[in-house]
């Protein structure tokens, strides 16, 4: 059985093995501390970071926040809904992207997903449209983007906007255009396990102005920083992201070019490898698309490979490679919080005004979801693994999809 060299160590996105981080971000740290000014409504490193944000993607404003649930909350405040109007979402996210959508008032209502690429798509998303429907969330999973072309056109013609969740697809591209860039607003997170890290953090973006200068009130507890005769316009909370993230943030969107070209080639290279393994689906990029590779995501075939992807994981950790098989194991909607309503006191709101089809999570309604979740088998990716860790990955995974099939290697 092949057994990992045990002097072949992972890089990890957890510790300082697998993170670009280094002088340039204590150059700056150092800058930000000397001046001892660590507020962004001062600072400068902040804003810096936005506009190179901003600059990177091509896109007119940037928001920075503290995180990239905040991101999504801001999103959402700034579309503004009226309590329990509808989000059009996925059950395959964080959570963070989901009890946003619950704070300011609306209902999450589910679309199913494509089994291949756990994406919403217009089909799926099209099925939940429903009079009360206010926006759509569209979330890039793994880093493949979603066919932002055809649920673009789907919402145009219902005036409905996009808020695209790009936590996991920083740089990936849809047609040529950057995820995250394509829809009404676009959300992305510098939490520790993204492509570029302070620890916390996330941005917002938009070509709007009207949801832009929403956006900035939003982070800012409805303070309009700048303005004649400011005043408290809203409900608003401080989701500020501090000078010392700032400086670290602005170093790391200088390496973020690199992290990109790196995970993209290792990944094409890890495709190369594995392709052939039957009962083994490699990533499914569209041709028009480039994914951010934030996770390397195989299927498993349970019909060839007895025990699914449960199996392989086991046998790759037997290996000495982790993985998540199921990703996060069930849909977002079986977790306490949608089955149990838990919100504000015992009150239940805002599910007390959603529709009994919004909260209908019966099975049958999402093939795709419990499809895609069983089979799906996440690859942890770095930008800092090297042809040796790559060919490890490929030769367990080979080996732990043999033992499972019986097969002898
Ligand atoms: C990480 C992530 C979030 C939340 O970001 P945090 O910074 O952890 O709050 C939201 N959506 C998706 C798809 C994510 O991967």
């Amino acid at each position: 059985m092949f057994q990992l060299q045990s002097s072949l160590r992972f890089p990890s996105d957890q510790d300082a093995s697998g993170r670009t981080l280094g002088v340039e971000e204590l150059d700056n740290l150092r800058r930000a501390i000397e001046c001892g000014t660590l507020t962004s409504t001062k600072g400068t490193f902040v804003k810096s970071f936005e506009h190179a944000f901003a600059e990177r993607l091509g896109i007119a404003h940037a928001y920075a926040c503290s995180s990239g649930s905040a991101a999504i909350h801001c999103a959402i405040a700034a579309i503004d809904p009226e309590p329990g109007d509808e989000i059009i979402t996925t059950a395959i996210t964080d959570m963070g992207a989901l009890t946003p959508i619950l704070f300011q008032g609306a209902i999450p209502r589910f679309a199913d997903v494509d089994p291949f690429t756990c994406n919403v798509t217009a089909e799926t998303i099209a099925r939940v449209i429903s009079p009360k429907t206010k926006a759509i969330i569209v979330t890039h999973l793994f880093g493949v983007p979603a066919e932002m072309n055809a649920i673009v056109a789907l919402a145009n013609r219902l005036g409905i906007p996009v808020i695209e969740d790009a936590a996991q697809a920083l740089l990936a591209q849809d047609h040529g255009r950057y995820t995250g860039t394509i829809g009404a607003i676009g959300c992305f997170s510098l939490q520790q396990g993204k492509h570029i890290t302070t620890g916390e953090g996330g941005i917002v973006v938009t070509n709007d102005p009207a949801l832009a200068r929403r956006i900035a009130l939003f982070i800012n507890k409805a303070w309009p920083y700048g303005e004649s005769n400011p005043d408290h316009e809203f409900i608003a909370l401080n989701y500020r992201m501090s000078e010392l993230q700032g400086a670290v943030a602005l170093a790391q969107l200088g390496k973020l070019d690199d992290v990109l070209t790196k995970r993209d080639e290792l990944a094409a290279r890890l495709t190369a490898r594995i392709a052939t393994i039957a009962g083994i689906s490699v990533p499914q990029v569209p041709p028009h698309a480039r994914s951010a590779w934030w996770k390397y995501a195989v299927r498993v075939d349970a019909a060839i490979v007895p025990g699914g992807s449960p199996a392989v994981g086991k046998g790759l950790l037997e290996r000495g490679i982790a993985s998540a098989p199921r990703y996060i194991v069930k849909p977002a909607f079986e977790c306490r919080i949608f089955r149990e309503q838990n919100t504000f006191g015992s009150s239940h709101w805002p599910f007390t005004l959603a529709t009994p089809e919004a909260v209908d999570y019966a099975r049958a309604r999402f093939p795709g979801t419990y499809d895609g979740l069983e089979a799906v088998l996440v690859l942890a990716w770095n930008d800092k693994y090297t042809s040796e860790h790559i060919e490890a990955i490929a030769q367990a995974l080979e080996s732990a999809v043999e033992s499972a099939r019986g097969v002898l290697a």
